[in-house]
């Protein structure tokens, strides 16, 4: 068994809905505190991270959105030691999980009439020339880029970016690159098809290695994240073009586009805007209703924008109906001097709550709560500033 302490964290984010918008700001602040690279059991994971939010949290009232974010990230860190890895359950180590997931997934593409021709996978401490500028995890070289720059084929993951259950997931998504790769190379990939390679690849493929709600958590740090480069908001916005396919041609329409390949991807991509989609000549069928449970809650049922600085997400928390300003400041142990002017902001800024004088009248704050709970979803988060 062979973790970092890095790698748990980013696994417990993966199965839990934390309130950071930003998960790798969210690492890089715990950085400051402890060393992530050094090596943790699986069942000491429990009581590293309990011991890292004692070290992170503040014992004073905040007054500043940093002392704010060191209770945010605590208060994270809490829920992702509960968490609780067994070892039986666990892969002897990323990389591991990363090579037994190959089978897994031609099966399950096999399913779909999807046969990826044999990728190498190679696990890389940096991409070949001249992809080593690029800020990849992980992508899949074709033919063209074989002949272009004499890199072999295959699938190349960086392994500093090597992380549990998102590299199988990506590797999904990846393989879906290597079917448009034989057919037309020399078309440049991008656009609708890495909605389609989300779509086919982590969530169809995904989820014969995780359950739904791992892949929901993947999509919303990795999709709907705040302040992350703009890539990933690209990624998001051609998944929900994807999913617009996928509602009307199902897995089926989606696997016969990709080994139609890219230039018939792009021409698809060119209806879902002018709204001829439905016309396209493509097959239906094979409507998976897990895929689609995980597109809707990621493309439409997850609300992105209750999104606040460490000290406004704070406050916001601990809103209710009925209670002063200086005891929203109270309960959420901020200077009620710095509370008013921010509360205030706060509620004209969401429409969440109405302040009435110095009270809070009307509140969704707690329906929204309970929303979360019910769906074990964070709505309402921080965005961690720079480190
Ligand atoms: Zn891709």
């Amino acid at each position: 068994m062979s973790y970092t302490g890095r790698e748990l964290i980013y696994g417990a984010l993966y199965m839990n809905s934390c309130r950071t918008a930003n998960i790798e700001r969210f690492i890089d602040h715990l950085t400051e505190y402890q060393d992530l690279d050094e090596t943790v059991l699986p069942r000491e994971f429990e009581e590293f991270a309990q011991r890292l939010a004692s070290i992170v949290d503040v014992d004073k009232l905040i007054a500043t959105d940093t002392d704010a974010q060191r209770r945010l990230i605590a208060t994270d860190l809490r829920l992702l030691a509960s968490e609780g890895f067994s070892e039986r359950n666990l892969p002897e180590s990323v990389e591991h999980g990363l090579t037994s997931s190959e089978k897994t997934v031609r099966d399950r593409f096999e399913q779909l009439g999807l046969h990826p021709v044999a990728s190498k996978l190679n696990i890389v401490e940096r991409f070949p020339e001249p992809f080593d500028k690029f800020d990849w995890a992980a992508f899949a070289p074709d033919r063209e880029d074989e002949q272009e720059f004499g890199i072999p084929q295959g699938i190349y993951f960086k392994r500093s970016r090597l992380r549990p259950l998102y590299s199988q997931a990506l590797y999904a998504h990846e393989v879906i690159h290597t079917i448009t790769g034989q057919v037309d190379p020399h078309v440049y990939v991008g656009g609708l098809e890495e909605g389609i390679a989300e779509v086919i690849g982590t969530c169809y493929g995904g989820l014969a290695m995780m359950p739904p709600k791992v892949l929901k958590n993947m999509l919303v740090y990795g999709r709907h994240g705040v302040e992350r480069p703009k890539i990933w908001s690209l990624y998001r916005d051609h998944t929900r073009q994807a999913m617009l396919l996928y509602c009307e041609f199902g897995l089926t329409g989606l696997s016969t586009l990709v080994t139609r390949g890219r230039e018939a991807i792009h021409a698809a991509a060119a209806t879902v805007l002018d709204g001829s989609y439905k016309k396209l000549d493509l097959p239906r069928g094979k409507f998976d209703s897990d895929t689609l449970s995980i597109l809707e809650f990621a493309c439409l049922g997850f609300i992105p924008s209750y999104a606040y600085s460490p000290i406004d997400c704070l406050l916001a928390l601990h809103v209710r109906s009925g209670m002063t300003v200086t005891e929203v400041s109270h309960a959420a142990s901020i200077d009620p001097s710095i509370a008013k002017e921010r509360i205030s902001s706060i509620a004209s800024e969401s429409a969440l709550f109405v302040l009435n004088g110095s009270k809070v009248g009307y509140s969704n704050v707690e329906r929204l709560l309970s929303a979360e709970n019910q769906a074990s979803v964070s709505i309402l988060r921080y965005v961690p500033g720079k480190s």
